[in-house]
């Protein structure tokens, strides 16, 4: 078996694995394969392993990477963005994603919204929340998650689903589990105080065990699939 189909595989062994552990259906987490920096033939290997949902960090290069999937004639397939958004950058977002998982601000929100094609379903969001203090400069603060969540929970094309973080790198598992326990709280804060939401996006190739112990209903995997990334390349 190559590459991208053994990889699949593992990541899906350990997903059951993890799963098991905190008490979970293993269908209850969901798998993002991250392709930043790998082509559209990478993907179609992955979509004939029957992976399905996949994430984009860098706009041109994921709205390019769609349109070639599309024409290689994978179809059903759900698009990610889960990089920085830049305020002018918004429209080819909300043209060419399902789901944005870096949402930190109400402008980017109202701009989603607006731009947003009639006819296509609401896109789905994940506010971004700074779970590690100062060592990240992306997500809104904890302090500032509520009053954002219940704006943006009110546009009318969007569909608030739940909390992404990218907590500081660490290996200490414990340490691991502490940053994503914390999401956890904010998100069943924002429950209590009425939002439904039912989406936790935690956990990458080095943290995904203790992010779905910790409750992740997504997890973004790149390396882990695909292999190391070179940046220069893409
Ligand atoms: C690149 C990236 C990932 C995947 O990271 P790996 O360590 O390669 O699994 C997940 N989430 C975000 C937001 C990323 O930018």
């Amino acid at each position: 078996m190559s590459l991208i189909p053994h990889n699949l595989q593992a990541i899906a062994a350990t997903i059951v694995a993890a799963a098991q552990e905190s008490g979970r259906p293993a269908a209850s987490v969901q798998l993002l394969a991250v392709s930043k920096t790998f082509g559209a033939d990478a993907v179609l290997e992955a979509v004939a392993a029957g992976q399905r949902a996949f994430g984009e960090n860098y706009l041109q290069e994921g709205v390019d990477k769609i349109r070639a999937v599309q024409e290689a004639g994978a179809t059903a397939l759900e698009w990610h963005f889960i990089g920085p958004i830049q305020s002018n950058k918004t429209r080819p977002i909300a043209e060419h994603f399902d789901w944005v998982h870096t949402v930190e601000r109400e402008k980017i929100a109202q701009r989603l919204s607006e731009q947003r094609p009639a006819g296509l379903a609401p896109l789905q969001i994940c506010l971004q929340v700074n779970i590690s203090g100062e060592a990240s400069k992306s997500g809104v603060t904890p302090q500032e998650l509520s009053a954002l969540a219940h704006k943006v929970a009110a546009l009318p094309n969007l569909t608030l689903r739940g909390l992404m973080a990218i907590p500081e790198p660490v290996e200490d598992y414990a340490q691991q589990r502490a940053a994503f326990a914390a999401l956890r709280a904010l998100y069943q804060q924002l429950r209590a105080e009425g939002l439904a939401l039912d989406t936790l996006s935690m956990g990458m190739s080095a943290d995904l065990r203790a992010a779905i112990v910790e409750g992740a209903t997504i997890v973004r995997v790149g390396s882990a699939i695909f292999g190391s990334r070179n940046y220069h390349k893409a």
